[in-house]
């Protein structure tokens, strides 16, 4: 049975084509550039190499056609007939608190969708644009939405509260959401599985490290808490995101600098971080190769970072009243032995022991543990897989409709 995995964002789509239930993906590919000059497709069918056209793409409409006739192909393609797809499934960055769980897509979950809009204001519009032009185009196909705050919707009111007036709670749905959901459940399930454990019993700090960053306490299978909020601004140092701030600064720089709320956004959103700290650059490669030549600025991202991510973790041990597991995922997570190795020094406390050869190894994909022998706390490394758990649920949302 074929499943069709969507992440649409404003102007781009990303498609996996999974094999289920053997979970093998039969081809994948980007649509770059929708709506804009110089729109490009890139596909690959697994096992072959990676195809790219230019193509005029002015909308997600027109850029599923190209997926499905690609899919479709007589030689790229994967599948010899429309009837093999047997479903779609949309990643959509915000259910507010109406979506614990993956839902099939109906018009009451798009009038859903639609209304947690002002919470996403960029990216659900997006992820409706892609199920709204798959519906016109394959009008018979079931549809599942896989929220990024769903996971989060086990924590209590005690973490997810802001300390605001409550009126803003009830008027704004002003609280703490969480994002990379998907991604935290992935990496504490296959986490408890390396482990040779049920989920159920431990106490596991994931932590979710790419251009956007956040870190999960996951007590049980269960979120409890998380570093990001409301928005995706606070927690950790990010590429191009602040992370948290006295809020009477950032009102401060306002009154100061005579700046709207867009303006004081843009800021806080795409102008600071690693970016707007160092003055180099939001990829932590650039960081890590100007603080080996001995950049100072560069050298307080990487100090900072590292320290944040560690103080998250000593607070989630708290919150949960213990700590047998830290994953590190996403492109940092992955990919950095430095900044793993940095923060682990700070929990040696707590019982964590980092392996440095083990960790020095753990690189591009490579998936493991990089605690030594004797650390009391297991240290893993998992590369994250959002795909697989959205097709996962649109199999098992969709099945019972086939
Ligand atoms: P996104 O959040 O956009 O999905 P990724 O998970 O791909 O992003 O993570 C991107 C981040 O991972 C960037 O900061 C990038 O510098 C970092 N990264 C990727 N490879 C490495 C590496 N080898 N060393 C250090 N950082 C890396």
């Amino acid at each position: 049975m074929k499943i069709l995995v969507l992440n649409c964002g404003s102007s781009s789509l990303k498609y996996q084509l999974f094999d289920m239930p053997q979970e093998t993906v039969a081809a994948k590919g980007l649509v770059e550039r929708i709506g804009i000059e110089g729109s490009r497709i890139k596909h690959t069918r697994t096992g072959s190499s990676t195809i790219s056209k230019d193509a005029d793409i002015p909308n997600h409409k027109v850029a599923l056609k190209y997926v499905v006739d690609l899919l479709l192909d007589g030689d790229e393609g994967v599948i010899a007939s429309l009837n093999e797809l047997a479903a779609a499934g949309h990643r959509v960055v915000h259910g507010g608190e109406k979506f614990a769980s993956s839902v099939l897509v109906d018009d009451d979950v798009i009038e859903a969708i639609e209304e947690c809009v002002p919470l996403a204001p960029l990216h659900n519009p997006a992820n409706l644009t892609g199920i709204r032009a798959m519906k016109e185009l394959l009008p018979d196909l079931p549809q599942v939405a896989v929220f990024d705050t769903a996971f989060h919707q086990t924590m209590p009111p005690k973490a997810y509260m802001y300390g605001l007036p409550y009126r803003y709670y009830t008027t704004y749905k002003g609280r703490r959401y969480g994002f990379h959901g998907t991604s935290h459940y992935y990496v504490a399930n296959r986490a408890a599985q390396l482990m040779g454990k049920p989920v159920e019993g431990l106490k596991i700090v994931t932590c979710h490290l790419g251009n956007g960053s956040s870190i999960t306490a996951v007590d049980g299978g269960v979120s409890v808490d998380t570093s990001l909020g409301f928005g995706t601004v606070p927690g950790v140092i990010m590429g191009t995101r602040s992370g948290d701030v006295d809020p009477t600064l950032v009102l401060h720089i306002m009154e100061q600098e005579n700046l709207s709320a867009a303006n004081m956004s843009h800021i806080l959103h795409k102008e600071s971080g690693f970016l707007g700290l160092s003055g180099i650059s939001s990829d932590l490669r650039d960081i890590e190769e100007a603080m080996e030549k001995g950049n100072e600025r560069a050298t307080l991202v990487v100090e900072m970072l590292a320290y944040g991510i560690a103080k998250f973790i000593g607070a989630y041990a708290a919150a949960m009243r213990g700590l047998d597991c830290i994953v590190f995922t996403a492109g940092i997570g992955e990919n950095s032995p430095l900044v793993r190795e940095k923060v682990c020094d700070y929990l040696e406390f707590l019982g964590v022991l980092c392996d440095k050869d083990k960790n020095g190894a753990m690189i591009r994909g490579n998936e493991g543990e990089i605690s030594g022998g004797a650390s009391r706390v297991k240290v893993l490394v998992i590369p994250t897989n959002e795909e697989l758990v959205i097709a996962r649920d649109t199999y098992r949302d969709s099945v019972k409709y086939l």
